[in-house]
């Protein structure tokens, strides 16, 4: 959802090692959601039509964007966040289910992750090196409360004005979802797509795991470690995505919704489960809850891992993690 995240590869690379060129398999990305979306797909025999399914993948990613994106006027979400304060919106089914589900993962992460940061969000402008201040914090604070987000029938109602919701840690996830049931009733039964950092790998590589690299938080370019994976969907939230430093601290795009600004503590959050939209959403919110809470949070819920690299560069992994990890004591 966010259209200055760049041409880069964000949170995750795919690793194609030991991959010869095969014919067999297809892959393409373009530049949409303000990020790379990526596909890659095996198919056995006709080029012709993986060709097709990828392109359906694309103007799925397009479709989501015009619905949900904050910066343009004309989607949904902007026409909520215009008129939701002052009469109930009646929204599109699948916007609202998006909205109801976000409100699921911030009861659950006792509203770490919390789609009404952006009553405060959208005054940061990372490109640009612009934030608000103390005074304007302070006085749209309590603007950000999930609780306020009212869910009426089909219809969404703000409880405050001034309040403002956005779902840039949510729809990518949801994107790739979306992606993955698109190319499962194509008949493809391996691929891997992703959207920045949230991806979704349907069956495995080849016969082996897909093995997917979590970006290096302060070393460019480079791999922190490296996961075996297959149906399974993983998502990383960095600090490095979107961000300036001012003064010495870095500020950057996810925000501590106690606080109204950037959440300290962790430099990325890796979040591995059966759905993108679910590793999205947590990934966001385990990079503010920090690795104690977050790990403790991701240990309570079933099929759920997380590696969370902190504010020192030490990595923390969830048990079922250290469970798997033969050299770990
Ligand atoms: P992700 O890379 O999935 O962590 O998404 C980061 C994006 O999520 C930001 O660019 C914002 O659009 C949005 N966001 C930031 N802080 C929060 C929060 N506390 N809860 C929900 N979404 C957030
Ligand atoms: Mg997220």
């Amino acid at each position: 959802m966010q259209p200055r995240k760049g041409l880069l590869f964000s949170a995750l690379i795919a690793f194609m090692a030991a991959m010869p060129a095969d014919a067999q398999w297809l892959s393409h990305s373009e530049s949409i959601m303000g990020t790379r979306v990526s596909v890659e797909l095996w198919h056995a025999n006709s080029a012709e039509r993986a060709t097709d399914c990828a392109g359906r993948v694309f103007r799925e990613m397009r479709r989501i964007d015009k619905l949900m994106s904050p910066f343009r006027p004309d989607s949904e979400l902007s026409t909520v966040n215009r008129d939701a304060a002052i009469q109930p919106v009646p929204v599109s089914p699948e916007l609202y289910e998006l909205i109801r589900r976000s409100l699921e993962f911030s009861r659950l992460s006792g509203g770490a992750f919390d789609i009404s940061f952006a009553s405060i969000g959208y005054r940061y402008d990372y490109r640009r090196g612009i934030r608000p201040d103390a005074a304007s914090i302070a006085s749209a604070i309590d603007n950000i409360d999930y609780r306020q987000i009212r869910l009426e029938g089909g219809r969404i109602r703000f409880g405050r004005p001034g309040m403002r919701i956005d779902l840039g840690g949510i729809a990518k996830g949801y994107a790739v979802d979306r992606s993955i049931e698109l190319l499962r009733d194509c008949g493809i039964e391996h691929a891997l797509v992703s959207a920045g950092g949230d991806s979704r790998l349907l069956g495995d590589r080849n016969g082996r795991p897909w093995m997917i690299g979590i970006r290096h938080p302060r070393r460019e370019g480079e791999v922190a470690l490296r996961l075996p994976l297959e149906n399974s969907a993983i998502s990383t939230s960095g600090d490095y995505e979107r961000f300036f430093v001012s003064n010495g601290e870095r500020v950057h795009h996810i925000i501590n919704p106690r606080t109204g600004k950037s959440a300290a503590g962790s430099w990325s959050s890796t979040v591995i489960g059966p759905d993108a939209t679910t590793t999205d959403a947590l990934s966001t919110a385990l990079f503010v809850l920090g690795p104690e809470r977050g790990l403790k949070l991701i240990d309570q819920l079933d099929g759920l891992d997380a590696i969370i690299i902190d504010a020192t560069g030490q990595i923390h992994y969830s048990s079922g993690l250290m469970a798997a990890d033969p050299s770990s004591g």
